[in-house]
């Protein structure tokens, strides 16, 4: 049996046949990125910071001696912000006592949540390509992780055939929705059959709902909102991305009082608590006017299509993002049949960095998107252009 550090690695994909160790994809292609001085359209996080009020909520709160443990589940006042947003949004009511947690950021939920209700034995289902942070607590834990496809050019799953994915020992199914690093967004019939299969192999549903506030046309559809779900769903989100705060690092988790009961007792033992002062800033935050959440994906998605149409016009086939940082474009007709060479080599030969589809994915699913790479697109508008331009001299200089 290998150590813990091996399984976490491992389920990563950042151990090599010869048991060499790697760092995340995020970490080596931002490095790159910064060696080159290329534009870095790798890892997600927004060139601009979010609301100055929430910024200047956070410097106050240090002045003001907002500067010791929050406690362990986070702020009163943050719980209750949570609540409120989710009703706000939702119709769903937490109890902000029993049934929300605040983490630090999304990861620490999504380490909670599988650390606390997994094991050796247990199935851990996700669909692929998948966020790496579940492979890596996935292999954490114990548990085997097993997959169900997400195919090209829209990706979404098979609903014929997802059920093959399930087995009596499906203990948990994470469900990322907006999708990273895909951009789907999955329609209700999706989240249904979902709901439907976790019901009948009694398996605890994990949604990241990270990028909940970021969907260019279709509604987002929180899972805990469907018949049957909430009983059996840990609901996850985070500030990052909603207020372009990416390294505050504030998540949150909700869901019945059990399932959160096991998450936070494993959180207090992995952080304990997580930033008082961007705790404060965070619940304005969720209090803020509907237009700011509308006009955040509005920006975005302008983003989305100056980015799309410079790798259009770079000749690369785009696929359809409809939410999240992110687009996938396809390299295979430039001739690419191995993008994270490709992405490895991208930040010195065209100073653009992106992040290639196959490390989010197991060995049969690399080879299925073995020419994809993911784009991000949270970057100023010229930005965006002159990343467009390099593009448009990939094919000549390959
Ligand atoms: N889940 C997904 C799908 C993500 O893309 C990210 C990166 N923001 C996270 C979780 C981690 O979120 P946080 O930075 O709040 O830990
Ligand atoms: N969520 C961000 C992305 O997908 C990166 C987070 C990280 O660096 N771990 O790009």
């Amino acid at each position: 049996m290998s150590t813990p550090w091996q399984r976490t690695a491992d389920g990563a994909n950042l151990l090599g046949p010869d048991g060499s160790l790697a760092v995340t994809i995020f970490e080596e292609i931002t490095t790159l990125a910064g060696r080159h001085n290329a534009i870095n359209l790798g890892q997600g996080f927004p060139d601009e910071d979010g609301p100055a009020e929430l910024n200047r909520i956070a410097r106050e709160a240090i002045a003001n001696g907002h500067n010791q443990y929050a406690p362990g589940k986070g702020i009163p006042e943050l719980r209750a912000a949570v609540a409120e947003h989710q009703q706000r949004f939702y119709g769903l009511t937490p109890d902000p006592e029993t049934e929300i947690v605040i983490t630090t950021g999304a990861t620490e939920a999504i380490a909670s949540a599988v650390l606390s209700l997994t094991c050796p034995g247990d199935e851990v289902l996700t669909f692929e390509p998948f966020y790496d942070s579940y492979g890596a607590m996935i292999g954490l834990s114990g548990a085997k992780h097993t997959t169900a496809a997400l195919l090209a050019p829209d990706f979404m799953p098979d609903l014929a055939t997802l059920e093959n994915s399930f087995s009596p020992r499906t203990a948990m199914v994470i469900i990322n929705n907006p999708h990273n690093p895909t951009g789907a967004v999955f329609p209700v019939e999706v989240l249904s059959e979902v709901v439907r299969l976790a019901i009948k192999y009694d398996a605890v549903i994990v949604t990241d709902e990270v990028y909940e506030h970021l969907t260019f046309g279709p509604r987002h559809i929180p899972v805990a909102t469907l018949p049957g779900a909430a009983d059996r769903t840990l609901t996850i989100s985070s500030a990052g991305k909603t207020f372009s705060f990416t390294g505050w690092k504030i998540g949150w988790l909700s869901g019945p009082a059990e399932l959160v009961a096991a998450a936070r007792t494993v959180k207090q033992f992995l952080t304990y608590s997580s930033g008082t002062p961007f705790q404060t800033a965070i619940a304005a935050g969720l209090r803020m006017d509907g237009s700011f959440f509308t006009e955040a994906a509005a920006t975005l998605q302008r983003k989305r299509d100056i980015l799309s149409e410079g790798l259009r016009a770079a000749g690369l086939d785009v696929l359809s993002s409809q939410g999240t940082y992110f687009i996938n474009a396809d390299t295979a007709k430039l001739g690419i049949t191995d993008a994270t060479a490709l992405a490895r080599r991208l930040p010195e030969l065209i100073g653009v960095a992106a992040i290639p589809v196959p490390v989010f994915c197991h060995p049969d699913g690399a080879r299925r998107t073995r020419s994809l790479l993911r784009f991000a697109f949270c970057k100023k508008e010229t930005l965006l252009e002159q990343a467009a331009g390099r593009l448009a001299t990939l094919k000549d200089r390959l």
